[in-house]
């Protein structure tokens, strides 16, 4: 689970964050939903670690993570425009970074026979892992293709299978469908709530599509001005909700 506890995040005299507490459930799919600029880039940026509230603390998995890199959390980000590697293939793509991740250390050992068998297991381990993500993912036949030769669902699903393959605890995804048209969207959708589904990750999802929120989330966070106005599930949201800002939001679809 993520605990957010009294965020607040400043960019100079600017407070762009007030007071968030937020609680993510183990292997919840949470929505943060709310009009552009309402902060919702900028509370994902503090959980991923790839910036620091000026006051407050997140904790994932009952660790204090509040001052760790990005690298010391169990998580694994994909952003709205999926940069990746252009002169890889897609399988580069997905096995750079498990390398990066696990080869670092057998670098280290002692004794060059040893190492180059060593390194060798841990190669064919990871082929292995990204073969399995890409079944899951569909991209087994796009494998050797470069993203130019790819199209933007295509790209995106390879950005989501990268983040996968190394198996977080957390998810965390910034409109990653929004330059995607319709079909594609609501196609990579059903896949993101399958995979949710079957690996029990927990999913923290940005958005300012409603019905994306609607269709996806077990609970959305409604954000207004650097503020968590409501917090529920989706059809209690739309009954129920509790700010005369929530009603306005969700009923200007
Ligand atoms: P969108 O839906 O348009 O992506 P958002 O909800 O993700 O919007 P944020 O990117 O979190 O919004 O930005 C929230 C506010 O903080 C905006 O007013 C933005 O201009 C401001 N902001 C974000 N990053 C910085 C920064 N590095 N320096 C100064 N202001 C910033
Ligand atoms: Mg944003």
């Amino acid at each position: 689970d993520i605990k957010i506890t009294g965020i607040r995040k400043d960019f100079g005299a600017t407070n762009v964050l007030k007071s968030i507490d937020l609680h993510v459930r183990k292997g919840e799919f949470l929505t943060l939903l709310g009009p552009s600029g309402c902060g919702k880039s900028t509370l994902l940026r503090l959980i991923a670690g790839f910036d620091v509230p000026t006051s407050g603390s997140i904790e994932i998995g009952g660790r204090d993570v509040t001052r760790l890199a990005p690298k010391e959390r169990e998580i694994a980000m994909v952003f709205q425009s999926y940069a990746l590697y252009p002169h890889m293939t897609a399988r580069r793509n997905m096995s750079v970074p498990l390398e990066m991740q696990r080869l670092s250390f057998a670098q280290r050992l002692p004794g060059a026979a040893l190492v180059s068998g060593k390194i060798r297991q841990i190669r064919k381990e990871i082929a292995v892992d990204v073969e399995r993500v890409c079944e899951q993912l569909g991209l087994a036949s796009l494998l050797d293709r470069k993203p130019a030769q790819l199209s933007g669902g295509q790209r995106q699903r390879v950005a989501v299978g990268r983040a996968l393959v190394r198996e977080p605890s957390v998810f965390l995804m910034d409109e990653p469908l929004s330059n995607l048209d319709a079909k594609l969207r609501n196609q990579l959708r059903e896949e993101l709530a399958d995979l949710q589904r079957r690996t029990g990750i927990t999913f923290v999802f940005v958005t300012h599509d409603q019905k994306e929120a609607m269709a996806l989330s077990d609970r959305i966070a409604l954000m207004q001005d650097g503020q968590v106005v409501q917090c529920g599930a989706p059809d209690e949201i739309y009954r129920v909700p509790n700010h005369v800002s929530v009603a306005r939001f969700v009923g200007s679809v």
